[in-house]
């Protein structure tokens, strides 16, 4: 479960990018966040994981306050979190292969039970074959795939995404839709901030919108609800 309360954060420069929002999000659902650019969505998400910290409130994510959380605490939170960006973030130097079973590797897992999940996952996102490749011997569709593999490795409760399918095209993003949403079905939360219009109005979820820092709407199976 995700639920935050009061939540207002304040850049060091003075802009105040979240300004009370209360939320909560249930193990299981499914989640668009839609605003404008410059609503705030990106600050919401950076907090879910502990990026950004809020100036004021609380953010529970699976029964740890965000707020409270010492820095030294972030990694092992983080390892009950996947994060999908819009940028992939994968390292250049390694292999498919290498850039999953890296998050297995970190926590000391056993190297039979490393290979046995990250082929596991990397059968789900259907790259098995190309887990030789490096990062930029791929599409960016595949490229993608590589990191909503290493994000549910560790098998997380929730898996948060920023604009996931911002730098595909329609054909590559509807595929990369279809992943999400067995994960999804598999009992993990995803949250995905998004701008696609046509996948939030076809692909129906809960909408949370953003505008100025505040949840102005909130539907069960809701629209996207601006223009373009
Ligand atoms: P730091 O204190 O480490 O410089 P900041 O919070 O100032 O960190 O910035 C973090 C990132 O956000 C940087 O990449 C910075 O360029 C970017 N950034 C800073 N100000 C803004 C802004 N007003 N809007 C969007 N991004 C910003
Ligand atoms: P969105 O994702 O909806 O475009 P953001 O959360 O990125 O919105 O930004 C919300 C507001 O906070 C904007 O006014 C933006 O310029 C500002 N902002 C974002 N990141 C930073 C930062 N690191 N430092 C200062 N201001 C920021």
């Amino acid at each position: 479960m995700i639920e935050m309360q009061e939540v207002y954060k304040t850049y060091p420069n003075g802009v105040r990018a979240i300004n009370g929002i209360n939320v909560k999000i249930n193990q299981g659902e499914f989640a668009y966040i839609v605003g404008p650019s410059g609503a705030g969505k990106s600050t919401f998400i950076k907090m879910m994981y502990r990026e950004e910290k809020p100036t004021s409130g609380n953010i529970i994510v699976n029964g740890t306050n965000l707020a409270k959380v010492k820095n030294s605490k972030v990694p092992v939170f983080r390892r009950n979190i996947g994060v999908v960006f819009q940028d992939f973030k994968l390292l250049p130097k390694l292999t498919v292969y290498e850039n999953v079973a890296f998050a297995l590797e970190v926590i000391e897992e056993h190297p039979e039970k490393i290979k046995e999940r990250v082929m596991e996952v990397l059968d789900l996102v259907k790259l098995k074959h190309k887990m030789r490749s490096l990062p930029d011997e791929l599409s960016g569709g595949e490229q993608q795939r590589v990191s909503i593999a290493r994000s549910i490795v560790n098998k997380p409760k929730v898996v948060i995404a920023d604009e996931p399918t911002g730098n595909l095209d329609p054909e590559t993003s509807w595929e990369i839709m279809d992943i999400f949403e067995e994960i999804n079905k598999a009992g993990t939360t995803v949250l995905m901030a998004t701008h696609n219009r046509e996948i939030v109005n076809t692909i129906r979820k809960r909408v949370i919108a953003v505008e100025n820092g505040k949840i102005v709407r909130d539907e069960v199976r809701g629209e996207y609800g601006y223009e373009g």
